[in-house]
């Protein structure tokens, strides 16, 4: 086993570890919570300890002097050495109240808190997760409890249930329980949603993570932070409405001693200048209620990693990529991936719309083709389309074959297999794809053993470091968080996961964006390494056309959902076709950039695009017939292809009065 597994990190290190978010808290939270928690405990060991230290109980009013000899205490007695916080007038000794009012409370308010989180969290989740008809019901239910003031529902249950079950510290329980559910639903449910489309979900599902996986590891542990903040601050009001109910007579039923309760009685004795009575309970309850919401706030700046993760500095950048030698066994000649008629549409505000519209390409094994247009011409949509990763609400339709599979229409299992084992999409953002409360190793192994079960940890953990090491990444940071890395060896990480079964297809969506020169010059050399010695084929998705020239072999233009030019790089650099593919090599700037150029106008909305040439209101070229029907894909050189009226084949001849362009297109300057 290696030096670097968890199973043989010294015990003190992984202590040290585990406890890196409590030392890393500032002062004042930690100040926070120790004195709240040594309050608690001081209540503990009064409550558990206290009835084998004192010699009297709550409930007892008398005292055996001699055999079958009985002293009964006396009535409102004041603090004495016999009776250290004095008598009631019902002959009882107060501070034994006061312990055994402990007790009660930490049981009614463990039991309590402990329903209402439990229904509140499990209901949560499931809500914000499913969506649909299940959360609209939930939503609506917790509302209409929530609207109830915390007091007259928790009186309203107590009353209930002392009628038709029994009045007493069960009633009790469940009616501050019952309070506190909404709570717990309402905040769980909306970090549910959120925490689920964030990227690094987005990003388990895309290696092919089951729903339960990303539901329990996930959502669950990112959404389940806040929940001992909620818990400890419930805590503290739950002993408040114990005490209220006590004191209206809706709680635990006397003679059994509530602190509540007992400030009742006392009521008459304040204004008789009878002080001990009342004055005990009071100071018991403000204290456990103090000290309980001191943690809770102080527990509120410590268990919260997403934010202490941020404004980490970046990490120095590791050296080159090792090679690995192995070859892939697949068979060379079937393609990485075959795309037709792939048109992929959303429901919008504004009206239905397809953002890909009838797109068709081939990929082949060891392959690199550049997908490149202007940002929401629909690139990114068709990358994740040919993994069926689409928002909620979106739609596919036409064929993405995928190593004999056709994600479009493969059962959801299928597709969740081949996600990851077979094929890897690679996202923009590294920042936010891993999930930061998993170390790397958890990624590798989660994602390796979801698609090899029999494959062990220790194995999944080699196959992990084997791959890190791939990308230039020490295999000793195998168990380092993501916050530690920089956004550079964070996007290594990514593309480590997306190697790491060898998959025959990555679509890699802007994996460069955002990233240092240097970094996205390794970035490049490990895909180019991929293609070149594991024969994987690339869809590079991707507005730089910098990345694309260093990169690819092909490049396919989108403009406005449909791709509008394909072809060699060599040939759509130096001589491109289209008008739109004109502008954009136009736009590009170089060193002998001397003007910045652009394409004049704005892409149109898809939700009603033109009906000929999607580029005629922009096009310097445009012609009548333009705007009427839409150009198909016709042979405009070697193995170039362009969708334009301006060239034979795209389905009208080319009209005699217009010269095929040459130069530069006319371009507007900036
Ligand atoms: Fe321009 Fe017409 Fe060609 Fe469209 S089809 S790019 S409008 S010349």
């Amino acid at each position: 086993m290696g030096r670097n597994d968890m199973t043989s990190t010294p015990l003190r290190a992984r202590l040290h570890h585990a406890w890196r978010p409590f030392r890393e808290s500032g002062r004042i939270a930690r100040g926070l919570i120790y004195s709240g928690a040594g309050v608690i405990a001081g209540f503990l060991l009064l409550a558990f300890a206290g009835p084998l230290l004192y010699p009297y109980g709550g409930t007892q009013y008398r005292v055996e002097t001699e055999p079958g000899e009985f002293a009964t205490f006396p009535e409102l007695a004041p603090p004495s050495a016999e009776h250290w916080l004095g008598t009631t007038k019902d002959q009882f000794d107060v501070f034994a109240r006061i312990i055994d009012g402990a007790t009660i409370a930490f049981t009614v308010m463990t039991l309590a808190v402990s329903i209402a989180m439990v229904v509140g969290v499990t209901l949560g989740l499931f809500s914000g997760y499913r969506g649909g008809r299940l959360d609209r019901i939930a939503v609506t239910a917790m509302d209409a409890v929530y609207a109830f003031p915390p007091l007259v529902l928790a009186i309203i249950v107590a009353f209930v249930l002392g009628a038709y079950v029994s009045p007493g510290v069960v009633s009790a329980t469940f009616a501050v329980g019952v309070v506190y559910i909404p709570q717990y639903f309402r905040v769980v449910r909306n970090q549910t949603l959120s925490v689920k489309e964030e990227p690094f979900v987005e990003a388990a599902r895309s290696f092919g993570a089951r729903n339960r996986t990303v539901l329990g590891r996930y959502v669950f542990f990112n959404v389940v932070q806040t929940v001992p903040v909620i818990l400890t601050l419930n805590a503290a009001d739950a002993i408040l409405v114990l005490a209220a109910l006590g004191f209206l007579g809706y709680g635990v039923q006397p003679p059994t001693p509530e602190w509540g309760y007992d400030i009742s009685q006392a009521v008459d004795d304040v204004a008789a200048g009878i002080w001990w009575t009342a004055l005990w309970p009071g100071i018991a309850i403000v204290l456990l209620v103090t000290a309980l919401t001191l943690v809770g706030e102080g527990l509120n700046d410590v268990v919260n990693p997403l934010l202490r993760a941020r404004g980490k500095a970046g990490r120095k950048l590791n050296a080159m990529p090792r090679l690995r030698r192995a070859r892939r066994q697949d068979d060379a000649e079937r393609l990485a991936a075959r795309v037709r008629d792939l048109r992929v549409g959303y429901r919008t505000a504004d009206g239905p719309l397809w953002a890909v519209d009838g797109v068709s390409f081939d990929l082949r094994p060891g392959e690199c083709v550049a997908l490149v247009g202007e940002s929401g011409c629909g690139k990114s949509s068709m990358g994740r389309a040919m993994l069926r990763l689409m928002p909620p609400g979106g739609v596919v339709h036409g064929q993405v074959e995928i190593g004999g599979t056709d994600v479009v229409t493969a059962p959801e299992s299928e597709v969740r297999r081949l996600r990851g084992e077979r094929a890897a999409l690679m996202f923009q953002e590294p920042m936010t794809r891993l999930n930061p409360l998993q170390r790397v190793s958890d990624h590798f192994v989660e994602m390796i053993r979801t698609h090899r079960p029999k494959t062990s940890r220790d194995e999944a953990r080699s196959m992990a470091r084997e791959a890190l090491v791939q990308v230039g990444i020490p295999p000793t940071r195998i168990d380092n968080y993501p916050h530690e890395f920089s956004g550079g060896m964070r996007q290594r990480v990514m593309l480590a996961l997306s190697i790491v079964l060898t998959p025959r297809l990555i679509v890699a969506d802007e994996p460069t964006t955002a990233l240092d020169v240097i970094v996205e010059s390794q970035i490049l050399s490990i895909l180019e390494r991929l293609r070149a010695e594991e024969e994987v084929g690339i869809l590079l998705i991707t507005h730089n056309l910098g990345v694309v020239a260093e990169a690819c072999d092909r490049v396919a233009v989108m403009y406005a959902g449909k791709i509008v030019e394909t072809g060699p790089v060599d040939e759509i650099f130096n001589n491109p076709k289209h008008p739109y593919t004109r502008g954009l090599v136009a736009s590009t700037i170089s060193l002998k950039t001397t003007e910045l150029r652009s394409i004049g106008g704005y892409p149109p909305s898809l939700v009603d695009p033109p009906q000929g040439c999607r580029f005629a209101p922009r096009c310097p070229y445009v012609m009548d017939h333009c705007t009427r029907r839409p150009p198909e894909l016709a042979e405009v050189g070697p193995e170039q292809r362009a969708a334009c009226f301006l060239y034979p084949g795209a389905g009208q001849p080319v009209p005699y009065d217009v010269a095929v362009p040459s130069g530069d297109p006319q371009v507007s300057g900036i």
